[in-house]
């Protein structure tokens, strides 16, 4: 038998390496966008028709090719940017392969043009299939204006598969916003079928963010940075209550290059969960930069997957930076009741968005019925932002044609805030001065304390939920839990689906002390419960942790702690509701701002918010 094995022709080599390089328009868009920036572009065009079936076309301000690189540009392994292996390890480029322009010639129509910056004239050069059709000398600005027309017009099959324009055209967008994202300084535009989506300046890394995914986010994100001898993380987060259900905008980049990392995503995942509901995913933008010797880019064709030397340290620099960012930004034990400088807590706005807790009637008009004057309060006046209308006509009950001046102040604060008070007030003092240390609880919900920059709101259940749920945590971190026996064992019976949830979290519940019998047919007796819920009804306590994890099923063992300890300070914290002392509500406040994170609770949910001194003066305008 005659030999039978042939090399193929070029032609047919590149067009099935484009297959691996070369998947949709979106891929011929990142491949010519990074050989821009790998030119030095400072400006860098888009321009896209028909969701890049018909026109894909990429002009740079970048260095240029000569004319004989413009033709070497297309050939197979062809690149300026690797000389040897060794150079695959100190990558700081974002090609080296070669094979990009390559492949998009064997599947399209190319019209380069293109001039090095110190030329006379530039080149033009036309190739169909990777065959060339022409070259010649052409009058162009300096840089490279790549035209990629007719995507896959010789290979029917691809151009079968690819998908609506919509979507095609929704992949483009994203890989854009990815290289905008990683190439803040270049300045950028992108224009679809003649429509102007973006234009964007060169700038920081904030501005292009708010640039591509609107100014919204600018209330939204938090600075992260820090510097290690391994890795420099800057970059943004979300803040928790901004976590989206869909369509979280998540980005790791390193090296100016965008990256998939499922490892490091997770990573910034363990710092969000106690901070925001299961089914949420915070935004986050991280830049990465580390010496090139210890990534390994090559692991993927598509170069999106990078892997790190120093993986296990990363993580945990990254933690502690994100950890750090969401903790400086909630650090309320730092407030200085006496200095003007605060740390940035949530602030009440009207009208600001989440900030829904504490609400201005500015229906209110002093003029409809007679009020009282306002002179005699002093920053105490600020409950006027308790919520309903209902609050401030029981508040000014006691007012009508009272008018409150000079050596009356006293008397009439203290007269307007038990009025306040929705059961008379006790003989301790639900009403202090507006000193540093006075707190008032109103709706039997609220406790307000006075700080310099105005007049802060705690919500009470939340606020010990928070607590509670933070010592919980660590006592469940510890061992097992100590257990109390509980008098007559309590029977509970569940429905089918609580039942089979139950049977199978029994072991875990089991660890942090409750002691629980099987008795058939979904029933249950609970002999014991943790310590931890003493005074709360073990029945109470156990069917909401089978609500929550009906939920939302952790599937690691923090998580169930992290379940449970939240379970259970929902269960055992004060209610709203509840009347306070004001030693209790001392206490309360005095724990909660000794955690390092006072302001959300594990589920992210608001539990401080301050009404600030310029919108009580507003009040007043
Ligand atoms: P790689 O980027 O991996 O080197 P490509 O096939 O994408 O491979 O490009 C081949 C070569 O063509 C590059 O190494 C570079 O020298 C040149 N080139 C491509 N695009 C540009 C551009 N926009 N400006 C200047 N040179 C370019
Ligand atoms: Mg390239």
């Amino acid at each position: 038998m005659s030999d039978i094995i042939r090399l193929l022709p070029d032609s047919v080599a590149n067009q099935i390496a484009a297959g691996e390089v070369i998947q949709r328009p979106a891929s011929v868009v990142k491949e010519l966008v990074e050989n821009a920036v790998d030119a030095g572009a400072t400006s860098i065009q888009v321009i896209i028709k028909d969701a890049g079936r018909t026109l894909i076309q990429v002009v740079d301000n970048g260095k240029g090719m000569s004319d004989t690189d413009a033709r070497m540009a297309f050939e197979r392994h062809a690149t300026s940017k690797i000389e040897r292996a060794d150079d695959l390890f100190s990558l700081h480029t974002m090609g080296f392969r070669g094979e990009a322009l390559a492949s998009i010639a064997a599947v399209a129509q190319i019209d380069l043009r293109t001039m090095l910056h110190d030329s006379e004239a530039g080149t033009r050069l036309i190739i169909n299939g990777s065959k060339v059709e022409s070259q010649m000398p052409e009058a162009c600005a300096p840089g490279t204006n790549l035209m990629v027309k007719n995507l896959f017009f010789n290979v029917p099959v691809r151009r079968k598969f690819l998908k609506k324009d919509s979507v095609e055209l929704a992949n483009i967008m994203r890989e854009f916003e990815r290289l905008a994202l990683v190439n803040p300084g270049i300045e950028f535009q992108f224009v679809n079928n003649d429509t102007t989506v973006h234009r964007m300046v060169g700038s920081s890394m904030k501005q292009r963010i708010l640039d591509l995914f609107g100014k919204s986010l600018e209330k939204q994100i938090l600075p992260v940075s820090t510097t290690t001898p391994i890795v420099t993380v800057n970059g943004f987060i979300g803040r928790p209550e901004h976590a989206r259900k869909r369509n979280a905008l998540q980005y790791l980049m390193v090296n100016g290059r965008h990256m998939r990392h499922p490892y490091f995503h997770k990573a910034v995942m363990t710092c969000f969960e106690p901070l925001i509901p299961g089914d949420s995913q915070p935004n986050y933008f991280l830049d990465f930069r580390v010496d090139p010797q210890t990534i390994d880019v090559n692991i993927h064709p598509t170069k999106n997957e990078i892997k790190f030397e120093n993986e296990t340290a990363i993580w945990q620099i990254l933690t502690a930076a994100v950890k750090e960012s969401l903790g400086r930004f909630n650090a309320v034990p730092g407030i200085d009741f006496d200095s003007s400088e605060v740390p940035e807590i949530p602030v009440f706005r009207p009208n600001a968005e989440g900030m829904h807790e504490v609400e201005i009637d500015r229906g209110y008009n002093p003029f409809d019925q007679p009020r009282p004057r306002q002179s005699g309060f002093s920053g105490c006046n600020s409950l006027r932002s308790t919520g309903k209308i209902s609050d401030w006509e029981q508040l000014y009950e006691g007012f009508m044609g009272k008018p409150m001046e000079g050596s009356n102040q006293e008397a009439n604060l203290e007269s307007v805030e038990s009025t306040l008070l929705d059961e008379p007030a006790d003989s301790e003092m639900n009403v202090r001065n507006c000193d540093e240390s006075a707190t008032i609880q109103i709706k039997n919900r609220y406790i307000l304390s006075p700080v310099s920059s105005g007049v802060m709101v705690i919500d009470q259940h939340r606020a010990h939920v928070k607590v509670l749920y933070e010592s919980y945590i660590s006592q469940l971190s510890e061992s097992t839990a100590p257990s109390q026996r509980i008098m007559f064992p309590e029977i509970i019976e569940l429905d089918a689906s609580q039942g089979a949830l139950l049977s199978d979290i029994a072991p875990k519940l089991e660890e942090c002390g409750f002691e629980l019998s099987f008795l058939g047919d979904n029933s249950w007796s609970i002999t014991s419960q943790p310590s931890l819920l003493s005074g709360v009804k073990p029945k109470d306590a156990l069917l909401r942790i089978i609500d929550d994890a009906a939920q939302n099923r952790p599937d690691s063992s923090d998580g169930w702690k992290s379940l449970l300890a939240l379970s259970m300070a929902r269960s055992a914290a004060i209610q709203s509701g509840k009347r306070l002392s004001a030693p209790e509500r001392e206490h309360l406040l005095n724990e909660l701002l000794k955690l390092p994170t006072p302001n959300y609770t594990p589920d992210g949910l608001l539990i401080i918010s301050v009404i600030q001194n310029e919108n009580i003066a507003e009040l007043f305008a």
